[in-house]
């Protein structure tokens, strides 16, 4: 996917903030973060959206969750935060590389649907 941002970032071609990786994802500091903490997580692998997935995704999903409760406590959300994965147009999707935000406080995010 030789010209996907988030596949760039991933192989290090080109910088980002990171804070996680291992052989399923990686984990960084969105460019415009839009609360004190705002992380995303993404597979390694190109997947364009959640829509995109298969079967065969079906571990790389669960290590983006397990990824984001790991980041969130270590980015001092004690007192919860809120993850998000948008899909497609209608889902607000700007990227088109599957990602998992993690939004954190201290104040609360704010309404569901608000566009983040
Ligand atoms: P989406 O609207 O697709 O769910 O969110 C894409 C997110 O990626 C946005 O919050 C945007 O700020 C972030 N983003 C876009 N390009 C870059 C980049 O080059 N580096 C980083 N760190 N974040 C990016
Ligand atoms: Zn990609």
């Amino acid at each position: 996917m030789g010209e996907c941002i988030f596949c760039k970032i991933a192989a290090g071609e080109i910088p980002a903030k990171k804070c996680f990786e291992d052989d399923q994802v990686v984990a960084f500091h969105d460019i415009h973060p839009l609360r004190p903490t705002h992380l995303l997580v993404i597979p390694r692998k190109h997947i364009a959206s959640l829509a995109h997935v298969g079967a065969e995704d079906e571990p790389v999903l669960g290590r983006m969750l397990a990824v984001a409760q790991k980041l969130a406590v270590e980015h001092g959300s004690d007192d919860g935060f809120r993850c998000i994965i948008n899909t497609g147009r209608v889902g607000g999707q700007e990227v088109s590389h599957l990602h998992l935000h993690i939004l954190g406080g201290p104040e609360p995010v704010g309404p569901m649907v608000t566009k983040i």
